[in-house]
């Protein structure tokens, strides 16, 4: 508090006497008036600065000093000396805590007097007053006749306690992550109290629209109005900041050329100034603005204007971890790649319809689909170019579907749709069959041009499976169907399925003890020099036969061992057994065979591979050139990885053949890329090279063109005499198939080798 001149103390003094001798008081009284009078002096000295008050317990007639009027907004000469006066100043709900105080003062309940109540300022808002009073006692009687006090302003220091309160409400409401709407508007709500006549108003920035956020004393009518407009140089105060990211001040929206578009949706609501301050995020974007409004033209106060920025920042805080919550869940419910529904979207759906599923809900349908050899997409093509077929494929979906039915991709190359609103037993089979026009129409990459299909499985709710699980199970057996049926094609979930998919199941099981129980074989195929007849080669096949299962088919459990980790082991097996039989050829005098073996495309990426090789060759002591690796094309590819792998294994020494040629994507790059020996044409050209003149003549130009780059050709799968009769005429020089034998047994073959021509 500032000290006082002696001057200004004196002046005091004889205020103060001015006021006693005012009052009308008894002759015993004016003693103890004289006694007060001393106190009040002192209570003056204490603070000049305060109201004072002096109420006449007997009359009701209150003195209230000059000071305490002008606190208030009053002059000298406005107000009643009366005891009403306070009550109709006081805020109604603290009148009756107050008088109570005074009771209990005076009857000697508590034995001091001090309250803090809010009081009507002349221009309508309260201000907050700490008021202490001692009483004064008549002598004759010792009960008191007066009460005398003063009055502090104590708005600021209240305020202030108010705001860090609030403040504290709000990050706790942040931190215990309160929806965002509810924080907003206990934003709003803390400085609308701080500033009374004022109105807030949040909105949010997504892209170039305002979205509303929170205004809880705004008009629906109005905050519907803005909701939605787009930012710009002149939208209004918040439509402007958020664009220039700059506080906009807008004294009057009448005249105000930024709002002249607008105010329209404004001025009927009362508003006539608006304030707006951009809210930022910690790094600088825009997320929004915070808008004032007043029902009167103004430019913000001091206090209004730190007010302002501050109520962005905090509602900065909670706009980012607006964003960031968004972004987590678009993470978590949106396939980041194609921007379809994620996994975890899917399931939830899957789990909230199944849940709300009665019998008047229309049946819905699960499509399961994937997409047909896309592994070699992505070996021979590069991952980039996967990810494009991805996206693209998701497109193709979108087409394919209906505004109702939810697509999501579920994994790798694998999609869900749920088919919603079905009425008829053909709706899911219709958007599966625009599924499979629409994503086989071809795609072209970077020049390179692919026809890309899928295979769809198909369950219905509740018939083919109750729970989301048995429900995911059935469309998974029903695509696997489609996929055994030759893919791109589309199959309805039954109960057999079932039992197949039990059967696979059942070689998962057994196939793991298979090799400890010795139940694999090899059988052996001849590849024969065409112009010779004699057998020069042989290509070792794996057999498994259990004694439940019977006899399983390579096809069925190679892909189960590479599914279930177990491929490295089986070809660790079969290529020790092959070798090791082809050393007891050799040694038995059969110089001029060499031996084939398949390897799985996966191998390539296995560090232990090229190992694997030259630890064979030494155990088994033949040479690296009388083993041949035969992959498929899915290998091949401009992966750095499997180019090193395929230089190793040449530097080795073996020899490598390209398997089931002219069937994947890459047939003419794998020409490009590797240092290959052999060439196997594909039994499906095989087949219909007498039928087929166009098959012919690709045969014969994959004929011509891996002679001319200097390789070996060796034609799968013949099975006529004519097929052989034209092969040959076409320059071909080694065939296998049924013609010249079936896969027989090590010992079948051995007679074979030793009867050398076959045919
Ligand atoms: P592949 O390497 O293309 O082997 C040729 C397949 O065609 C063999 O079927 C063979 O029995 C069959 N075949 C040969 N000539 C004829 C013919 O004239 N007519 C007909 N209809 N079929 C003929 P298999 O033994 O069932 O093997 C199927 C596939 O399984 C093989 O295709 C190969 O990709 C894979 N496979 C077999 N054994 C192994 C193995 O030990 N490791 C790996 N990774 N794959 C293997
Ligand atoms: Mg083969
Ligand atoms: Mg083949």
């Amino acid at each position: 508090m500032p000290s006082k001149s002696k001057a200004q103390l004196l002046d005091e003094i004889a205020k103060l006497r001015a006021e006693l001798t005012a009052v009308h008081l008894t002759k015993e009284e004016r003693t103890a008036e004289l006694y007060n009078s001393e106190q009040r002096f002192a209570m003056a000295m204490r603070s000049a600065n305060d109201g004072l008050w002096d109420w006449d317990l007997q009359t009701d007639e209150v003195y209230y000093s000059p000071r305490w009027k002008s606190m208030l907004g009053y002059e000298e000469h406005e107000l009643d000396h009366m005891l009403s006066t306070w009550e109709a100043i006081v805020h109604p709900d603290d009148r009756v805590r107050v008088l109570q105080k005074a009771q209990d003062y005076l009857s000697g309940i508590v034995t001091s007097f001090e309250v803090e109540m809010r009081m009507r300022h002349k221009d309508g808002h309260y201000l907050f007053i700490r008021s202490r009073a001692f009483q004064v006692k008549c002598n004759a009687t010792d009960n008191p006749h007066r009460l005398i006090g003063t009055h502090v302003d104590i708005t600021q220091r209240k305020k202030a306690e108010i705001l860090d309160k609030r403040n504290a409400k709000i990050l706790e409401m942040i931190a215990k992550g309160n929806p965002a709407s509810e924080i907003y508007d206990e934003i709003a709500l803390l400085y609308e109290e701080r500033h009374p006549g004022i109105r807030c108003s949040m909105l949010e920035l997504e892209g170039n629209k305002l979205l509303h956020g929170g205004a809880p004393s705004l008009p629906k009518e109005y905050c519907e109005a803005v909701h939605g407009l787009e930012n710009g140089p002149n939208i209004g105060s918040c439509g402007t900041s958020t664009y220039t990211g700059k506080r906009v001040l807008v004294e009057n929206i009448e005249t105000d050329p930024k709002w002249a578009n607008i105010k329209h949706v404004a001025t009927p609501h009362g508003m006539r100034c608006c304030w707006s301050e951009p809210i930022k995020s910690s790094s600088g974007k825009v997320l929004g603005a915070f808008g004032m409004y007043y029902n009167h033209p103004a430019l913000p106060n001091d206090e209004e204007s730190s007010d302002l920025t501050s109520a962005a920042r905090l509602a900065g805080i909670v706009m980012e971890r607006e964003h960031n919550l968004k972004r987590i869940r678009e993470l978590a419910y949106k396939d980041e790649l194609t921007q379809l529904s994620s996994r975890a979207q899917f399931y939830l759906t899957l789990e909230k319809m199944i849940k709300s599923f009665d019998l008047n809900s229309l049946r819905f349908s699960l499509l399961y689909i994937d997409l047909d050899n896309f592994k070699n997409v992505n070996d021979s093509l590069g991952h980039d170019v996967g990810d494009r077929l991805l996206k693209e494929v998701a497109q193709r979906l979108q087409q394919a579907c209906r505004e109702v039915d939810l697509i999501a991709r579920i994994s790798g190359d694998e999609f869900c749709i749920i088919v919603n609103e079905v009425v008829d037993n053909d709706c899911a089979g219709k958007v599966a069959q625009r599924c499979l026009q629409l994503i086989s129409e071809p795609v072209e990459f970077e020049g390179r041009k692919l026809v890309p299909s899928c295979s769809i499985g198909i369950a219905h709710y509740p018939l083919d499976g109750e729970t989301h699980q048995t429900l995911l199970k059935a469309a998974d057996t029903a695509l696997y169907e489609a996929k055994e049926l030759g893919k791109n094609r589309y199959a309805f979930y039954n109960e057999e399925l079932t039992t197949k998919a039990e059967y696979r199941f059942k070689v998962e099981q057994y196939l793991r003890e298979a090799i400890e129980k010795q139940q694999l074989s090899l059988v052996y195929q001849p590849q024969v020099d065409i112009t010779s007849g004699n057998i020069v080669g042989v290509e070792a096949l794996s057999r498994w036969y259990h004694p439940l299962l019977g006899q399983v088919s390579p096809v069925d459990f190679i892909a189960t061992a590479e599914s279930i980790g177990m491929l490295p082991l089986l070809t660790e097996w079969v290529l020790h057994t092959a070798c090791e039989q082809l050393a007891c050829w050799k040694h038995s005098g059969l110089t001029s065979v060499r031996v084939a073996v398949n390897i799985s495309p996966s191998h390539f990426l296995d560090k232990d591979f090229v190992p694997l090789i030259a630890r064979v060759l030494e155990k088994t002591g033949i040479l690296p050139d009388d083993l041949e690796l035969e992959v498929t094309e899915g290998v091949v590819q401009t992966n750095q990885q499997n180019l090193f792998v395929f230089e190793q294994l040449k530097e080795l020494g073996v020899k490598l053949a390209i398997d089931d040629f002219g069937t994947g994507y890459s047939s003419v790059a794998s020409l490009k890329h590797l240092n290959i020996d052999v060439l196997k044409i594909d039994k499906y050209f095989i087949d219909d090279i007498l039928t087929d003149h166009k098959t012919r003549l690709l045969v014969n130009s994959m004929i011509d063109m891996g002679h001319n780059l200097g390789h070996k050709i060796i034609a799968e799968g013949v099975e006529k005499h004519e097929q052989l009769e034209l092969l040959q005429k076409l320059g071909c020089e080694i065939g296998q198939g049924y013609l010249f034998s079936n896969p027989v047994s090590a010992d079948e073959m051995s007679q074979l080798l030793n009867l050398s021509t076959v045919v």
